[in-house]
């Protein structure tokens, strides 16, 4: 597990506080999920990122790996060289193709992709882009919204209205997922939403590795602890104490002014 915390601060106006954590789990040898954090170190907007990847024989950690990393660096070179939810669908193009490049010159990675959550912070606004099944939750006063949608095809018939939520959340292939990043598709398909960060707000990015198994009156407990480093360390052992049955992610996102 790694934990990293991140603060940014524009005196008199908003300070964001962040930190996430990543953990194998209990019942898989190596982690598929990849995190990343990066501050507002001047340049005017914050980044989390989240990803869960497959492929097997540690295909799946590299496409997790890659998308964090071009995605990460196409906004620290591009950023405020465009509309954000646009600075993020080229991101996830990018991290798209090249994650398929490396597929297509390693044989053994064929068909290897991740799902991606993403969200680009800029003063109380930010922006959240998802491919997959990763998720992104705020949490407001203690109450619980899931502002991502799963692309998943189980999600497709609850929208539908052929299966409901609590079926489709023991689901047997609820995790068979409708879009991601790779994986051998010519585009990727993101969702892009924008939202605002009130005084107080958390947001959570997750993958399913904490959504499947901690609850939403759990997730409101225990994303306000003090401290947002306690906050995503006790999101991943909540996890861990309900089995821990797939690789987990948590980073906070904290308005504290
Ligand atoms: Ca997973």
């Amino acid at each position: 597990m790694y934990k990293l915390f991140k603060r940014s601060h524009v005196p008199g106006i908003f300070e964001v506080q962040m930190s996430g954590a990543c953990d194998t789990g209990i019942a898989r040898d190596h982690n598929e999920d990849a995190i990343a954090i990066q501050e507002d170190d001047g340049r005017g907007y914050h980044l989390a990122i989240v990803c869960d990847g497959m492929g097997g024989h540690s295909a799946g950690e590299v496409a997790s790996a890659i998308a964090v990393q071009v995605i990460g660096e196409y906004l620290a070179t591009h950023f405020g060289q465009g509309d954000p939810a646009e600075l993020l669908r080229h991101a996830f193009t990018l991290a798209n193709e090249r994650i398929d490049d490396h597929a297509a010159a390693n044989p053994a990675a064929q068909g290897m992709g991740c799902t991606c959550v993403a969200v680009l912070g800029i003063r109380d606004h930010f922006w959240i882009a998802h491919a997959g099944d990763s998720r992104a939750y705020r949490v407001r006063e203690g109450s619980v919204e899931q502002l991502t949608t799963d692309h998943t095809m189980v999600q497709e018939l609850v929208s539908q209205g052929l299966l409901k939520p609590e079926q489709a959340a023991v689901h047997p292939y609820r995790g068979r997922i409708s879009r991601c990043l790779g994986h051998g598709q010519s585009k990727c398909d993101a969702d892009i939403a924008e939202h605002t960060l009130e005084k107080g707000d958390n947001l959570l990015l997750c993958s399913d590795g904490l959504s499947d198994v901690v609850s939403n009156a759990e997730i409101s407990a225990l994303v306000g602890q003090r401290d947002v480093r306690d906050a995503s360390r006790r999101l991943i052992e909540a996890a861990n104490k309900a089995g821990g049955p797939d690789n987990i992610s948590a980073i906070v996102m904290r308005r504290v002014v």
